[in-house]
């Protein structure tokens, strides 16, 4: 189901707020790209962090790599994206509009065709686009210098099997991981950050022995869906789609699909497949170098077996703001909230003197700021504008937390609230009162 509404103002709500701006707007923009703000960066770093902890630093058979995007172009011969990576494109005779073969309906007035959706034109045939972006290296301009940006962060990996054998001899099975910039020359970018021309992935290459591929596979798909569940992201909204043997990829013997439910329709999220041995032996021929491994067990040489999680940075961020979008409705005022995890939330929490114009107040304030700022980085200074304002403020961005410190704290209206401050919850708005001393704690134990 379509819901224009709620990504109307998920797109509004990230521009306003400093999440997401439209790529070099004040030049009328660029088609697929998009530009992170200050929130949206702070959201893309915690969702990295927090991938990264999953899928690499918390366990001991992975190896991250972060490889040039520029590649020596044989890696895309070899990898068949030269020959293979593209989409049907259609072209309207009339007006030159382009669009995705796919992505647009059958005619209904014309069957058996497809009509241009921008002048009703009918559709020419379609012909092959190959969506990597061609550019040129050094300053002699002729073919051979033709280079791509990559379209994929998964190659980076597989020609660095090699050196992380070489340098770390891992046993099977073992696992290496990336997180970087991809490009693609999407024929028709939309959907806000779903389908743009340069994007972030965060892949892995996990290299298992040919006869335990399943159970790998199996493990990595519950990892998959536990820290999408970690994330935050709306697991009823979280659907495994097992690509069809007669719609899988040559290469492929499994992979699932892991789809949203975004606002305008159900769309992957992220993949799951298993390549076989297909990257390494295609690499060991391309480049003639020897890409196996030697087993200590049966003395012999293999060539691993790999499976790949592959993950989307900018749909993550799409799938999340989708998720946490909450509105509550009281007395006709609509309050919008999102409702992040505090592990995941750009601003953990926001610190506040109830009045900005009290000394007294604004001291003790900003030596609580100081002492959380230090601990957890994540903290923001808000005195504008009055309480219930700066509630809202927080809200909309998603804080969990805002601090107050009041007249209780300087210990003037009930002594025995002195050196405590307001906390206010985000999700209920209810207020408790924490101790100074205790604030830090209060947070470190609700953040884990
Ligand atoms: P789609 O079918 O939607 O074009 P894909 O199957 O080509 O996606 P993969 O090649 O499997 O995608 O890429 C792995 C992941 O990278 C995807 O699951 C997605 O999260 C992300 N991704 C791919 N293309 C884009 C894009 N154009 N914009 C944003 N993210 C993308």
């Amino acid at each position: 189901m379509k819901d224009d509404t709620l990504m109307d103002k998920i797109q509004s709500l990230a521009k306003r707020r400093g999440f997401i701006y439209q790529g070099s707007e004040i030049y009328g923009g660029l088609a697929g790209t998009w530009d992170y703000g200050p929130l949206g960066v702070a959201l893309k770093n915690n969702i990295k962090e927090s991938w990264r902890k999953k899928f690499i630093s918390s366990r001991n058979d992975m190896y991250e790599v972060d490889a040039a995007i520029l590649m020596n172009p044989k890696v895309w011969e070899t990898s068949g994206h030269v020959s293979g990576f593209s989409d049907p494109l259609v072209e309207c005779p009339k007006c030159k509009n382009r669009y995705r073969e796919d992505q647009v309906e059958d005619s209904v007035k014309f069957p058996g065709k497809k009509q241009c959706l921008h002048c009703g034109e009918i559709l020419g045939a379609a012909r092959q686009f190959n969506m990597m972006f061609a550019t040129k290296i050094g300053a002699v301009e002729d073919s051979a210098a033709t280079v791509y940006l990559r379209p994929e962060t998964a190659a980076g990996m597989f020609v660095n099997f090699k050196n992380i054998v070489d340098s770390f001899h891992p046993k099977l099975p073992f696992g290496m991981a990336q997180i970087g910039k991809a490009f693609r020359n999407e024929i028709t970018p939309r959907d806000f950050v779903f389908r743009v021309r340069e994007f972030e992935q965060m892949e892995i290459e996990y290299f298992v022995k040919p006869e335990e591929w399943a159970e790998h596979f199996a493990s990595l798909k519950s990892r998959m869906l536990e820290w999408m569940e970690e994330l935050g992201i709306d697991m009823q909204k979280v659907h495994e789609l097992e690509v069809a043997p007669s719609d899988l990829a040559h290469y492929s013997k499994r992979t699932v699909d892991f789809e949203f439910d975004f606002p305008f329709g159900r769309k992957e999220l992220y993949g799951l497949a298993y390549r076989t041995d297909f990257d390494l032996s295609s690499h060991s021929r391309g480049s003639s170098v020897e890409l196996s491994y030697q087993d200590e067990e049966s003395k012999s040489k293999i060539v691993p077996h790999v499976i790949e999680p592959s993950f989307g940075v900018d749909r993550s961020v799409l799938a999340l703001l989708a998720s946490v979008y909450a509105e509550e409705e009281k007395e006709g005022d609509v309050r919008s909230y999102l409702k992040f995890k505090p592990s995941i939330a750009p601003i953990l929490c926001a610190v506040s003197p109830l009045l900005k114009n009290k000394p007294a107040l604004v001291e003790k304030a900003q030596a609580v700021y100081g002492i959380l700022k230090a601990e957890f980085g994540r903290v923001t200074w808000d005195d504008n504008g009055n309480i219930g304002k700066r509630y809202r403020r927080q809200d909309e961005i998603g804080t969990p937390w805002c601090i107050v410190i009041d007249f209780d704290t300087l210990g003037e209206e009930n002594p025995d609230n002195k050196d405590t401050v307001t906390v206010r919850d985000r999700d209920t708005g209810a207020q408790s009162r924490v101790p100074i001393g205790g604030i830090s704690a209060f947070i470190r134990s609700r953040l884990s």
